[in-house]
C-alpha cells in the first residue's frame, strides 16, 4: 500500500490497514483469547475466555470487563485482527455469523459499504451521498478484476461485462433486499456504469450511438414516476419488480434494451397508509401542470381527490413541480410525442377522478344511485365515452346468466368495488402501455445483440404482520432465486474442489428448496397452493375459507406446510420458507386471483373516441367480467362456473408463468448476487441495528451460503502461511534446510495426528490466486 495519504473518495473504498496489522493488535488478540458472545444490544460482543468447565465458559466482556457464563455452543470464534475489515469474507479464517456481522459493521462505520461474501456482494445503505460514484471512480474500475480493486457495484458490473465479452456468456446481476435497502440505487449505478463503459468501446462515433445510452438512462425516471411512491420505509419505493436486459453486440457496444416488470402494487392508486403517497406522477402533475393544460386535464387541488388519502404529502428535499418537468423531459428524450404525453396525463387524471364518483343507497332500496354525476362527467370527458352509457354500465350493467343476458342493479358496495377495480385496472394498463412504449424505443435498433446483461431489482423475502397473496408471490420468487444461488454455489464449489483434487461428496443444496417450491407451484397430484386457488376460483360458491379448508386437506401433511399456531381466522395457514415460518391470511385471495372488472365499462372504453384509450383496452377478452364477480360476491346469482375457464388466466397463473420465464432466462446466465441491507428503519446515516442486519443476512441467504460452505472445507490457508502459523506446534516434524511448503504441511499434519476427516490438502501453491488456496481444513486451530 502506498504511503501517500488517500484522496477523499478513496477513504470510502480502501481499508486503512496500518493499525490492524500492527504486532500489538495481534498480540492482544492471542493473549486475551478473544471470542464472540451473543449480545442483546450488539448482536455479538467481544469477550475473553477466562475459564472453561465442560460446556460452561466464563468470559469477560471486552467492553466493560463484566464477567458472565455462557454455553460453549453459543461462543463463536474471533478472527485474528489482520482480517479486520476484509474485503471478501470468504477469506476469513473463522467463518461464522458473529464475524460476518462484525466485519460488515466495522466496514460500514469506516464508510465502506460494499463487502464480498464469496459469491455475494453485500451492500449496506449508507443513507448519505458518498463520493464513490464519480467519473474518476468509474475509470478506476474499468477492466479491473474483482480482487484488484475494492468491493464496489462497479466491479460487479465490470466483471460481468468482461465475462460476457470474453466467454460470450450472458450475465445477470440480481439485486435483492427489503424495501429501502438500496436495490434500485444500485441497479441505477450498474446502468450508469455500463452506459459509460460500453459506449466508450464503440469503434465509430455516429450521433445516434449516444442517444440510446441517454434513453436507457431516462427509462428509470419514467418508470419511477409511474411505479414508485413514498412509503414509511422509503421515500422513493419501487412498487413493482423489474428485470432490465441490456443487449450488446460482439464489440461490446449497447445495441438495445428491454425491461420487464413484475407485480405492480396497483391498489396504491386508491388507498395509502397514513403519511404514504400514491404513485409519484399524481403529485407531480397536480403540482406541475400549468394554466391551459390544467384545464384541459380537469385537474383539481390535492384536497379534492379522495384517492389521495393524505392530500399533498411532501417528500423532503424534492419539489413535485420540478419532478414533473423532469418526467416530461425524460419522456420526450424517450421519444414520446406531446400528444402521447397528454394522453397519459389524461388517464392519470381519470384515475384520480374515479375516486370522486359517489354512489348512494336509496332508502328502502338495495339499489345504488349516483345523485351527482359531475365526477362521472369528468371521467367520461377524459376517456372519450358517453356519460349515460357509463352510468348505466356502473349502476345497472347487463350480466350474462347462463345463456341469458339480464340487467342487474348493483348495490352501493358492488358499484364502489367496481369503480375501485376500474381505477386500478386503468392505471395498470397505463403502466403497461408506458413500459411497452419505452421498450419500443429501447429496442428500436432491432439488431440482434450478441449477448446480454440483465439486472434484476426485486423485493426480497417478506415476513410481515399480515401476509397476503402479494407476499406469497414475492416469497415464492425468493425461494426460486435462492435455489438458483444455492445451485450456482454448489457448482462453483464443486469445481474448485475438483481443481484442488479434493475428494468430497457435495449434494446440490438447491434441492433443499424444492419441497417448498413444489408446495406453491405444483400443478397437480396433489395440486399446490396456486393451482388449488385457481380451482376454487372456478368452483361455485367457493370462498376464501373453503380454499384454505381444501388446502389443509390436500397439503396438511406437507413438511413445509402447517396450520397457523394461534388461529384467529379460518383463512390462515403457514409456510416454512427457507427464511423462516410465514403466517399467511387468505382473505380476499379469490378476488385477488381473479381480479374481476365491470366488463360493461371496459367494452365502452375499448370503443372510446380516443385512440389512446382504445389501445389501452383492446384486449378486453382478458377481463374477468361481472358475472364471475357476481358469483363471488352474491350467492343468489346462479353460477356460470367453468364456462370461461379456458379463456382467462388468473393472476397467480400469469405470475407463475412470468416467473418461470425469468428463471429460465437467469439459468442461462452467469449470475452475480447483490444483497442490499437496510441498516436501520429510520433512514439514518451512521446507525446500524445489529439484529435487523442479522435478520436480513439470514433471509437473504448470506448466512445460508456460509452454512453450505461449512459442510465442506470453508477455511483455507495457503501452505506458506499454514507453516508459519503452526510450525511451533510441530517443531520437530520438519527437517532443517529448505523444504517445499506443501511437503512441510503434510509432515506437520502427520506429526499432529489430525483426524483425516477434518482437513484436505489441495494442489495450488505459492502465489495465491483468487479462489485457489493450498490447504482446506474444516476446523481451525487458530486459537490453540
Ligand atoms: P430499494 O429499491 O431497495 O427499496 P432504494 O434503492 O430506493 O431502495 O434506496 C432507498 C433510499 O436509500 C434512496 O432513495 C437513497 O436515499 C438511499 N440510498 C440507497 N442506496 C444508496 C447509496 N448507495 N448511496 C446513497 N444513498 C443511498
Ligand atoms: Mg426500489
Amino acid at each position: 500500500m502506498s504511503k501517500k495519504a488517500p484522496a477523499d473518495d478513496e477513504k470510502f473504498l480502501f481499508v486503512d490497514k496500518d493499525f490492524l496489522n500492527s504486532p500489538m493488535a495481534q498480540a492482544d488478540w492471542s493473549a486475551k483469547k478473544l471470542v464472540w458472545v451473543p449480545s442483546e444490544k450488539h448482536g455479538f460482543e467481544a469477550a475473553s475466555i477466562k475459564e472453561e468447565h465442560g460446556d460452561e465458559v466464563l468470559v469477560e466482556l471486552a467492553d466493560n470487563a463484566k464477567k458472565m457464563t455462557v454455553n460453549k455452543d453459543d461462543i463463536q470464534k474471533m478472527n485474528p485482527p489482520k482480517f479486520s475489515k476484509v474485503e471478501d469474507m470468504a477469506e476469513l479464517t473463522c467463518l461464522n455469523e458473529a464475524s460476518v456481522l462484525h466485519n460488515i459493521r466495522e466496514r460500514y462505520f469506516s464508510g465502506l459499504i460494499y463487502t464480498y461474501s464469496g459469491l455475494f456482494c453485500v451492500v449496506v445503505n449508507p443513507y448519505k451521498m458518498l463520493p464513490i460514484y464519480s467519473e474518476k471512480i468509474v475509470d478506476m474500475y474499468k477492466g479491473k478484476k474483482r480482487h484488484e480493486v475494492p468491493p464496489h457495484i462497479y466491479s460487479i458490473a465490470d466483471n460481468a461485462y468482461r465475462n460476457m465479452m470474453q466467454d460470450r456468456e450472458d450475465q445477470s446481476i440480481l439485486c435483492t433486499g427489503e424495501s429501502g435497502a438500496g436495490k434500485t440505487e444500485n441497479t441505477k449505478k450498474v446502468i450508469q456504469y455500463l452506459a459509460v463503459v460500453a459506449s466508450s468501446h464503440k469503434g465509430k462515433k455516429d450521433s445516434s450511438a449516444g442517444e440510446l445510452e441517454k434513453q436507457l438512462l431516462q427509462a428509470n425516471p419514467i418508470l419511477e414516476a409511474f411505479g414508485n411512491a413514498k412509503t414509511i420505509k422509503n421515500d422513493n419505493s419501487s412498487r413493482f419488480g423489474k428485470f432490465i436486459r441490456i443487449n450488446f453486440d460482439v464489440t461490446g457496444y449497447i445495441v438495445g434494451a428491454n425491461i420487464e416488470t413484475y407485480l405492480l402494487e396497483k391498489s396504491r392508486c386508491i388507498r395509502q397508509a397514513k403519511t404514504e403517497r400514491a404513485f409519484h406522477i399524481f403529485y407531480y402533475m397536480i403540482a406541475g401542470v400549468k394554466d391551459k393544460q390544467r384545464e384541459e386535464l380537469l385537474l383539481e387541488p390535492f384536497s379534492n381527490y379522495r384517492f389521495l388519502s393524505s392530500g399533498h404529502v411532501q417528500i423532503p428535499g424534492q419539489q413535485d413541480d420540478e419532478m414533473y418537468e423532469e418526467t416530461m423531459e425524460a419522456m420526450s428524450i424517450m421519444g414520446l410525442t406531446e400528444e402521447e404525453r397528454l394522453d397519459i396525463l389524461k388517464v392519470c387524471s381519470t384515475v384520480m377522478q374515479l375516486g370522486n364518483i359517489e354512489y348512494k343507497k336509496e332508502r328502502n332500496q338495495e339499489q345504488a344511485t349516483m345523485p351527482d354525476n359531475t365526477a362521472a362527467q369528468k371521467v367520461c370527458h377524459l376517456q372519450g365515452i358517453n356519460v349515460t352509457d357509463f352510468t348505466r354500465a356502473m349502476l345497472t350493467p347487463r350480466i350474462k346468466v347462463g345463456r341469458e343476458v339480464v340487467q342487474k342493479a348493483q348495490t352501493k358496495e358492488q358499484a364502489d368495488f367496481a369503480t375501485e377495480a376500474l381505477a386500478k385496472a386503468v392505471f395498470e394498463r397505463l403502466f403497461r402501455w408506458i413500459l411497452a412504449r419505452v421498450n419500443k424505443t429501447l429496442d428500436k435498433t432491432k439488431r440482434q445483440g450478441a449477448s446480454f446483461l440483465g439486472i434484476l431489482d426485486i423485493a426480497g423475502f417478506e415476513i410481515f404482520e399480515d401476509n397476503s397473496f402479494e407476499q406469497l408471490c414475492i416469497n415464492y420468487t425468493n425461494e426460486k432465486l435462492q435455489q438458483l444461488f444455492n445451485h450456482t454455489m454448489f457448482i462453483l464449489e464443486q469445481e474448485e474442489y475438483q481443481r484442488e483434487g479434493i475428494e468430497w461428496n457435495f449434494i446440490d443444496f438447491g434441492l433443499d428448496l424444492q419441497p417448498c417450491i413444489e408446495l406453491i407451484e405444483r400443478p397437480n397430484n396433489p395440486p399446490g397452493i396456486l393451482a388449488l386457488l385457481d380451482e376454487e376460483c372456478w368452483f361455485p360458491k367457493a370462498t376464501d375459507i373453503s380454499f384454505v379448508e381444501k388446502l389443509l386437506n390436500t397439503q396438511g401433511n406437507h413438511v413445509k406446510f402447517a396450520k397457523t399456531k394461534q388461529l384467529k381466522d379460518k383463512t390462515e395457514f403457514s409456510i416454512f420458507h427457507y427464511a423462516g415460518r410465514v403466517d399467511y391470511n387468505a382473505t380476499a385471495w379469490l378476488t385477488k386471483n381473479m381480479d374481476p372488472l365491470n366488463d360493461n365499462v371496459t367494452s365502452l372504453l375499448s370503443s372510446s373516441s380516443s385512440q389512446f384509450v382504445q389501445d389501452l383496452w383492446k384486449d378486453t377478452d382478458r377481463v374477468v367480467g361481472l358475472d364471475t364477480l357476481a358469483k363471488m360476491t352474491d350467492s343468489s346469482m346462479p353460477s356460470t362456473s367453468k364456462t370461461k375457464k379456458g379463456m382467462f388466466r388468473t393472476v397467480g397463473q400469469l405470475y407463475k408463468e412470468s416467473l418461470a420465464k425469468l428463471m429460465t432466462t437467469l439459468h442461462n446466465t452467469q449470475p452475480n448476487f447483490v444483497r442490499c441491507i437496510i441498516p436501520n428503519h429510520e433512514k439514518r446515516a451512521g446507525k446500524l441495528d445489529a439484529h435487523l442486519v442479522l435478520e436480513q443476512l439470514r433471509c437473504n441467504g448470506v448466512l445460508e451460503g456460509i452454512r453450505i460452505c461449512r459442510q465442506g472445507f470453508p477455511n483455507r490457508i495457503v501452505f506458506q502461511e499454514f507453516r508459519q502459523r503452526y510450525e511451533i506446534l510441530a517443531a520437530n516434524a520438519i527437517p532443517k534446510g529448505f523444504m517445499d511448503g506443501k511437503q512441510a504441511c503434510i509432515l506437520m499434519i502427520k506429526h499432529l495426528d489430525l483426524d483425516p476427516n477434518l482437513y484436505r490438502i489441495g494442489q495450488s501453491s505459492g502465489q495465491r490466486l483468487p479462489g485457489q488456496k493450498g490447504i482446506c481444513q474444516e476446523t481451525t486451530a487458530a486459537h490453540s
